[in-house]
């Protein structure tokens, strides 16, 4: 099976329109689609209006051939999620005695009457089949028409979840078999998303494959999606015309992670690091722990906004007097210092959006401090100022300098 065009995702319930409670569901099944390779296209969210959610089924119908929906399922006369999807695709609800069975078992070990209501979850159509529910009262619907596929899930994620990896996960997976679909991400760093957007627009016309551009703490991913008995082919040529127009700012592929690439490149030079930390509060080294190689590359890091703690260290305190804490000059001192004390080959350093000083965050700016066999060197970093994630945006541009780095050592 193919999907053509993307996969459509509906979350239904007034309480989701309302805001009273937040969709979860549409995310978790766009990650889990994209982990079958296959792009969510489009996510719609209805109340619990029965004309609405015709309609909305009858457009996604008329555009995609893999719908999913979550919500609607319950026994109330809100529930309108399988007589609104039989109307639109005009087959008749009846109750299948099977499902009343399992139903009336439910009740019957709870030791409760079923009321009549509940027969609305024993209801199917002709061309669906339930979806067992093991943690609720509502089956779910796998439904097969006309080449289209519809999932309707219940909305509780805490039976939607395994509903979906039980049941409809390993039967799209058993769908799509013998259609090859692939996907590699590449992830860039130092262009911003629109210049990455105009060096490679031409990518992204072709239906096959499909490229993707998302904005990451970590740079810019560009996701190929390639179907079809050639898509291994497809994918590495796409991608290597991809990499060899953006060429250095390429870091990664797939699961490679900043931390993972810097790791390698560290033990396979078998060189060691030490940081001196004065504006991440630490992120750099929790970063450059998560690398699975950690222990061996990195001797360890030093954590001192206080001045009286850098000079006591080795920084020079007329280097501070003179240019100020946040300055290249005691960056570059910093990272001196950190690979002495710890004898390292490397020592990198940070300094700026004033450690644990916010007064000085305001401008954003903060410096990187390289120290290594051939002296020290430091680079200006600008940050949009007051953002929560701040330490952690300059922590990674730290680490892509100590990369850069690498690569010319
Ligand atoms: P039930 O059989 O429990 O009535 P249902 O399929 O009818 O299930 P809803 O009535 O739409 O589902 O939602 C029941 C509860 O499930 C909501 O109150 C909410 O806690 C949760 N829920 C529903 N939809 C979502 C969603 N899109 N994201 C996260 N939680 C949801």
């Amino acid at each position: 099976m193919a999907i053509r065009n993307q996969a459509e995702i509906i979350s239904i319930g007034t309480e989701i329109m309302m805001g009273e409670i937040t969709d979860t569901n549409a995310g978790y099944l766009a990650t889990q689609l994209h982990l079958l390779g296959v792009e969510a296209g489009r996510v719609t969210v209805s109340g619990d209006d029965r004309m609405q959610l015709i309609d909305i089924f009858r457009q996604a119908l008329a555009r995609t051939d893999l719908i999913i929906s979550t919500g609607g399922l319950g026994p109330t006369d809100d529930d309108l999620t399988r007589e609104c999807l039989a109307e639109a695709l005009v087959e008749e609800l009846t109750i299948n005695a099977g499902l009343e069975q399992e139903l009336r078992a439910i009740f019957a070990r709870m030791h409760r009457d079923m009321p009549l209501n509940n027969l609305r979850q024993a209801m199917l159509i002709p061309s669906g089949r339930s979806i067992p529910n093991p943690r609720g009262t509502a089956p779910g619907w796998w439904v097969e028409k006309d080449g289209k596929i519809i999932v309707i899930l219940p909305g509780p994620p805490r039976e939607m979840h395994p509903m979906w990896l039980n049941d409809v996960k390993p039967e799209l997976q058993r769908q799509f078999a013998g259609k090859i679909v692939l996907t590699r991400t590449i992830k860039v760093y130092g262009l911003g998303e629109a210049k990455v957007n105009e060096m490679i627009a031409s990518f992204f016309k072709p239906a096959n494959p499909t490229l993707g551009i998302y904005a990451k703490p970590d740079g810019i991913h560009l996701r190929l999606i390639a179907r079809g008995n050639d898509a291994r082919r497809l994918i590495e040529t796409t991608g290597k015309q991809i990499t060899n127009i953006l060429t250095a700012n390429v870091w990664g592929y797939d699961e490679d992670t900043l931390p993972g690439v810097i790791g390698k490149l560290m033990t396979e030079k078998k060189l060691k690091l030490a940081v001196f930390d004065d504006g991440t509060r630490g992120v750099i080294s929790t970063l450059l722990s998560q690398a699975e190689n950690a222990k061996m590359f990195f001797k360890g890091g030093l954590l001192a906004p206080d001045n009286n703690v850098k000079t006591t260290l080795g920084v020079p305190s007329e280097t501070i007097s003179d240019y100020g804490t946040i300055s290249s000059q005691v960056a570059e001192k910093m990272a001196g210092v950190v690979k002495e004390k710890f004898a390292t080959d490397i020592g990198l350093s940070i300094t700026g959006m004033g450690g644990l000083d916010e007064d000085k965050t305001a401008d954003g700016e903060c410096f990187i401090g390289l120290a290594d066999a051939r002296g020290e060197i430091s680079f200006s970093q600008r940050l949009l100022p007051h953002r929560d994630n701040m330490r952690n945006l300059a922590a990674i541009a730290a680490l892509f300098r100590l990369r850069q780095l690498l690569l010319e050592t």
